[in-house]
């Protein structure tokens, strides 16, 4: 029969035990009395991320993370966390890999959460863990887990950027509008910082929201053939943006204030590449870079400025492929574009 002493020995032991537990994980043990089987408390529970063999510790990641279905809002803010802006998916990860090998030194949330046990074999508190099982924080409460979001830096900040690498610094992470909510990713802009021609569309749209690029989708290989087969040029020799760096909902138009907190990222853009001539894709982004309603039948084809720089508006490649006659004068177009710039048939 347990006397009153034994009881309080094996309450201590237990406290013990969860104490370890929480210095060692930084996970508070709920209540004990509340507490559900031990299902976790298992070896590979304990063992550290390197140790556990990898179909646990898939499974273990996969239970840390909050489910999409749980609250959007989050799942939102998880995919912009968990992917680096400008950086197509899955380059985070293989950077989170890269930074950590396991055999390093780890840092001292990893050493907290999962250390192998390095106490005397004689320590009461090395034996197996057999108290409640530990209840995993959501990842948003593990921030050594999480690479730092890059923070959007004050705007007044653009004024001082010289490259292309120092404007998407100042962007960081942005929040500034609501397209943020909605985005995988940030789509900043694509290829040679010293462009002469510079392409200006509308916004990303489904595919370039999933790749990180623009003009990647139909309408961007369409582009693509444009500048490669019309203009016998690389796509990487232009550069390549939009009015809007995240996608709309829907593919609607950008609204007015999304515009407003995105174009100064834009003007800073093509400050940087200094391009001899935009070529503006489409109504959208004409009547939004010019300031004018006319409509793009009309503006298409006819020379026009751009913070002192010529543009040349013309119809937006997606319009192409659902109006193969219009290729046409959009040919027309870039001739004067090459002729301009002296390359190509145009010289
Ligand atoms: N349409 C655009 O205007 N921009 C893109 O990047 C893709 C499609």
């Amino acid at each position: 029969m347990s006397t009153p002493i034994d009881d309080l020995d094996d309450i201590v032991r237990q406290l013990r035990t969860e104490l370890d537990w929480a210095l060692r994980t930084g996970i508070e043990v709920p209540s004990r009395r509340s507490a559900p089987v031990a299902a976790a408390a298992t070896p590979e529970a304990e063992a550290s991320p390197a140790q556990r063999a990898p179909a646990t510790e898939a499974r273990a990641r996969a239970d840390e993370r909050p489910s999409a279905s749980e609250s959007p809002e989050r799942a939102d803010a998880q995919r912009s966390r968990e992917r680096p802006t400008n950086e197509p998916r899955g380059r985070a990860d293989e950077q989170r890999g890269r930074e950590r090998p396991t055999n390093e030194p780890r840092g001292r949330g990893d050493a907290q959460r999962g250390r192998p046990n390095e106490r005397p074999a004689n320590d009461p508190r090395s034996r197996p863990f057999d108290g409640p099982p530990p209840q995993r924080r959501p990842v948003d409460e593990a921030p050594n887990r999480q690479p730092a979001p890059r923070q959007p830096a004050p705007l007044a900040l653009l004024a001082e950027t010289k490259t292309l690498g120092d404007v998407r610094d100042v962007l960081g992470d942005c929040t500034r509008c609501k397209l943020h909510s909605g985005r995988r990713q940030i789509v900043f802009g694509v290829g040679d910082p010293n462009a002469a021609i510079m392409f200006v569309g509308e916004g990303p749209g489904a595919d370039e929201d999933r790749v990180g690029e623009p003009f990647v989708g139909k309408a961007g290989q369409l582009l693509t053939k444009i500048i490669e087969s019309g203009m016998q040029l690389r796509r990487d020799e232009v550069y390549i943006a939009n009015i809007v760096k995240c996608r709309p909902p829907r593919n609607r138009d950008p609204e007015p204030d999304e515009v407003e907190a995105c174009e100064p990222f834009l003007k800073a853009q093509i400050r940087a590449v200094q391009p001899q001539v935009i070529i503006a894709l489409g109504r959208y982004a004409a009547q939004t870079l010019l300031r004018d309603s006319t409509p793009i039948t009309r503006m298409r084809g006819r020379w026009r400025e751009y913070e002192g720089i010529p543009l040349m508006p013309t119809y937006h490649p997606a319009y192409l492929l659902r109006n193969p006659a219009e290729k046409r004068p959009v040919w027309e177009d870039i001739k004067l574009v090459m002729k301009k710039l002296g390359i190509g048939e145009g010289r």
